[in-house]
């Protein structure tokens, strides 16, 4: 009998060798590394086009992305987000020095329950980042009425979503931005990677000084910047990705699909319900077990007693972080609460095939040999 190969959470799609390296030649010839060359302007003005966004920058990362776009948006006092989201999400709200406020999500998509979103305001808030978890997209319209209505900003954390699209309509034109990730565990990915769409022309023109260390020109340094610009190594590799990418989403489409088949109907395991109108990514498969006939962390340990790599996701609940843990108290989101504890991501990427997702799903059924 052979030895079953360990399957693990997630493996970043990669082009073919020969492809990236004559990709990467015209490096040698320039020797432009970074700063704004010509494949980091050509991957920006791709990725504007595939995720039909009015405007768009690049960043080093996600991180930086969202960090620098609410400096840029100078915000005051309260940030409203949920505590369902990695930890970057707060992180960069906190870094900002910004106290951010957590909002409950609702149990259908896990993303911010927009019911309870009013009650969070109070006259110093100054913004909401929500997040699509999962690439499900937040309950827009509502969060847009209510900002609108208080004369809040709303950033989304698109890290999820890349792609994702409502009625043909791309989720980066929701809000006043959107941050993507371009993380090699991404659906799209850049090595290390991200970017902000949105549509207000002096919000780029700042963003482009604030990850330049503020620089405007020789002589004038107007903000306290950091340095988040993408290279073009991270150019060149986007470039290669984003050519397979509609590909790559097929694959990871037919890996949801035979998940469902195999899941679907067990009772105790919910699966999120695909939502109308939606063409997804397919970046996870989360799966929540609720009164299945063992808990969630038994199915995480027999998993991985078989070679194979879930994911806790989102699991501890930023709330009840060691770093925030003393200022908040997680019993205020009650629904993200009981999720945190019975969801699961299970290995979910393009070339994951049929007989492993078996092999997976057999295992959490206890129908392995
Ligand atoms: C990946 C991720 C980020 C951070 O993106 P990086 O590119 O890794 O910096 C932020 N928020 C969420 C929800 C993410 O999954």
């Amino acid at each position: 009998m052979s030895e079953k190969k360990p399957i693990l959470v997630t493996r970043s799609s990669m082009p073919p060798y020969e492809e990236f390296i004559e990709a990467i030649r015209p490096l040698w010839e320039s020797a432009w590394l970074t700063n704004m060359g010509c494949f980091h302007q050509e991957l920006e003005a791709r990725l504007t086009e595939y995720l039909q966004v009015p405007r768009m920058k690049l960043f080093v990362n996600g991180h930086q992305a969202l960090e620098m776009t609410l400096q840029a948006m100078e915000l005051r006092g309260e940030v409203i987000t949920t505590p369902f989201s990695f930890a970057s999400t707060t992180h960069a709200i906190v870094r900002n020095g910004l106290t951010p406020v957590f909002c409950d999500i609702n149990s259908e998509d896990y993303t911010l329950d927009a019911t309870k979103l009013e009650e969070r305001i109070t006259e110093k808030t100054s913004a909401i980042v929500p997040v699509h978890v999962y690439g499900n997209l937040c309950q827009v319209e509502e969060i847009e009425r209510i900002a609108k209505k208080h004369g809040l900003k709303v950033i989304y954390d698109a890290a999820h979503a890349f792609g994702v699209k409502r009625n043909g309509v791309g989720v980066g034109n929701f809000g006043d931005a959107s941050m993507f990730s371009f993380h090699a565990t991404k659906v799209f990915h850049t090595i290390e990677g991200g970017g902000v769409a949105f549509s207000e022309e002096s919000l780029g023109t700042r963003l482009d000084y604030l990850k330049n260390f503020g620089i405007v020109d020789k002589e004038t340094v107007k903000y306290a910047g950091g340095n988040a610009k993408m290279n073009e190594f991270q150019a060149v590799m986007g470039l290669c990705n984003l050519r397979r990418l509609d590909g790559e989403i097929a694959k990871r489409k037919r890996v949801a699909a035979r998940y469902r088949e195999r899941l679907s109907g067990v009772p105790g395991i919910r699966l999120t319900r695909p939502q109308e109108g939606v063409t997804g990514n397919y970046a996870y498969f989360p799966v929540i077990f609720d009164g299945y006939s063992a808990g969630r962390d038994e199915i995480y340990d027999r998993l991985a007693a078989a070679g194979i790599g879930a994911r806790k996701y989102f699991y501890p609940l930023i709330n009840r972080y060691d770093c925030y843990r003393a200022q908040y108290d997680y019993r205020e989101t009650p629904v993200a609460a009981y999720l945190a504890d019975r969801v699961l991501t299970l290995p979910c990427y393009a070339e994951l095939e049929e007989i492993e997702v078996d092999r997976i799903c057999d295992v959490i059924l206890g129908e392995q040999e």
